[in-house]
């Protein structure tokens, strides 16, 4: 195995959504976008919606829209607790806009029975899935 690689987990509740030997990857920490390589210190930080960026032992780089979690990184093996976490190219897109449509009308229309901090998430997660879709 060629050097200056590290085993990557990506798990969610319902499954392992990647398991293999990665060059680096980049996950949005909730205070802020950062970057992990081969021989990175002892790490353990939460995330929040946004991206999750690898690139493979082939040198192939993969996007994955994820809506918060944990990273732990550890002796060359790095571990992402996901909430969900989908790979750009299986994010149901219409399903996205329908949530986000959904979530927009909620806070547009905003009853006195409206969770306004729940709709702002779906929101956030549907955008977040859009943009990793489209780009
Ligand atoms: P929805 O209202 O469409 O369920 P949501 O943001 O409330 O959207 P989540 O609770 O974040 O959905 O996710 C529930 C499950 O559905 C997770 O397993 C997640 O990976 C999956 N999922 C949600 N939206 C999509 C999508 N647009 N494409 C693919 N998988 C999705």
């Amino acid at each position: 195995m060629p050097e200056k690689q590290f085993r990557l987990e990506i798990v969610t509740p319902t499954k392992v959504v990647f398991n293999d030997f990665v060059v680096s990857f980049t996950a949005p920490g909730t205070l802020g976008s950062f970057q992990v390589l081969y021989n990175h210190a002892p790490l353990l930080s939460s995330i929040g919606i946004g991206e999750v960026k690898l690139v493979d032992k082939k040198g192939q780089t993969a996007r994955y829209a994820t809506s918060g979690g944990f990273v732990e990184v550890r002796e060359n093996k790095a571990m992402i607790l996901a909430e969900t976490a989908e790979r750009s190219d299986e994010i149901d897109v219409a399903r996205a806009e329908a949530a986000r449509d959904r979530a927009l009308k909620r806070l547009q229309e905003r009853k006195s029975d409206t969770d306004v901090l729940r709709a702002r998430a779906a929101l956030a997660r549907a955008l977040n899935r859009l943009r990793i879709a489209g780009s």
